[in-house]
């Protein structure tokens, strides 16, 4: 019987492209990365960019003006499912920059976005602070008029690629205005790390603390409008959870192939692993969360391309981000036990997949944020529209 998931020709070959890139490019690569702590010597880091580059995977949702895409939100799903079978975050060596720099000037694209697509540049993302996550209206960072500048204070906490980055995109207070969006240089004044602690994960870059202290950055430093982040990260987020969505249905999809192809040959008991139902049952029920949140992935990207109301579009892509990634941690725990001591080992993606899925509960809004914007859509837009 056909599913339900329809791609087009086109979208299938880009998904093809996708699955190769990850296999011949990035998992021969999961244990080296795993033994450095992330890092890999410089020359397979550039032969990933340049692979990536010449799959025709930078700069996915981007206009193909600055060098990019213009994928849909559908080609974007096929490409991240993909890219999620992938363990210790090997793909953000993909040249791409957050969906936010699409409202960049073209000054600001010809500095940060095309050269961040051509891989030249890396940008980071600075929201969070010790006192505000998951409510972002608690920001204290601030921005000052100061003549035509602007004077940034603050301290952003959990910067991703916050220690490589060339430059930031930081949310302040802007006076007069309200929360807005800076990009600012890495090498500016009163730019400083202050803190970069290891994390769960081992991934390629750092999620350092980054404090701005007096940093002044011209009126052209503004991204968007200024008071303009709000709506600005309203569009991003969409794109992020339905990104992390996808990441976890492709991780569901590695664990489970992997998990498959062990209890196919191990044999304890005189038995193959695959016949005692005890390993066996809780694939199946692993099976069923990924095939659940497979649906749900391209479900909320195709009424994403639709055109569908934005706040409808909200609340699916929070429901899809919820779902799977608590299901693909359960079924990553499932599939560390099928294997057994192995699965403890960090030589086995089944192992990285456990520490690595659970910062996908957390980031991008924490399962709890995406049950408040669930249950609230419930009422404000109707059973009907978030569940039909
Ligand atoms: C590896 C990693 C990378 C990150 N990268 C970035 C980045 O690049 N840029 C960036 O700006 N941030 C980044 N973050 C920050 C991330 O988005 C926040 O950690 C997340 O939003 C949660 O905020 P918090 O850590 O302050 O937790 P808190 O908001 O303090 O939450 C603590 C707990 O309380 C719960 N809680 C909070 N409010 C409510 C509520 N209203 N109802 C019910 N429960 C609630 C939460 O769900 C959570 O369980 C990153 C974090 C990590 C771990």
């Amino acid at each position: 019987m056909a599913s339900l998931i329809r791609l087009s020709t086109e979208q299938q070959k880009l998904a093809e492209r996708a699955r190769r890139f990850v296999d011949e490019e990035l998992v021969p690569h999961e244990v080296a990365a795993e033994r450095s702590g992330g890092r890999l010597p410089p020359d397979v880091v550039e032969g990933i960019r340049a692979a990536s580059i010449r799959a025709g995977l930078n700069g996915g949702r981007h206009r193909p003006e600055h060098g990019g895409q213009g994928w849909s939100t559908v080609d974007y799903a096929a490409v991240h499912e993909q890219l999620g079978r992938n363990t210790n975050g090997l793909w953000w060596w993909i040249p791409d920059a957050y969906n936010v720099l699409s409202a960049a000037s073209d000054e600001q694209a010809r500095r940060y976005l095309e050269p961040a697509l051509r891989g030249e540049v890396v940008v980071s993302y600075a929201v969070t602070e010790e006192g505000a996550g998951s409510d972002p209206s608690a920001i204290r960072a601030t921005a000052r008029r100061d003549g035509e500048d602007w004077v940034l204070d603050g301290e952003k906490w959990f910067v991703t690629s916050g220690d490589v980055a060339d430059a930031h995109v930081v949310v302040a207070n802007a006076e007069g205005y309200g929360p807005t969006l800076f990009i600012v240089d890495a090498d500016r004044d009163g730019v400083a790390v202050v803190d970069d602690p290891p994390f769960t994960h081992t991934f390629p870059h750092g999620h350092p603390t980054i404090r701005f202290t007096g940093v002044r950055v011209p009126a052209g430093a503004v991204l968007g409008e200024p008071g303009g982040a709000d709506a600005l990260q309203q569009d991003w987020f969409v794109e992020e959870r339905l990104g992390i969505t996808a990441h976890c249905v492709g991780a569901m999809g590695r664990l489970l192939t992997e998990a498959v192809a062990w209890t196919a040959t191990r044999e304890q008991g005189g038995r193959r692993l695959a016949e005692h139902q005890g390993v066996s049952f809780p694939l199946a029920d692993s099976a069923a969360d990924a095939t659940a949140a497979r649906l749900l992935l391209y479900e909320v990207a195709t009424l994403a391309d639709s055109g569908a109301d934005r706040k409808v579009v909200h609340a699916k892509a929070s429901l899809a981000k919820l779902f799977a990634s608590e299901a693909a941690y359960r079924c990553a725990d499932r599939v560390v036990q099928a294997f057994g001591g192995r699965g403890y080992v960090r030589t086995y993606a089944a192992e990285r997949f456990l520490r690595e899925l659970r910062v996908d509960r957390i980031w991008e809004g924490t399962s709890e944020i995406q049950r408040l914007i669930v249950a609230r859509s419930l009422h404000r837009r109707g059973v009907d529209a978030v569940i039909g």
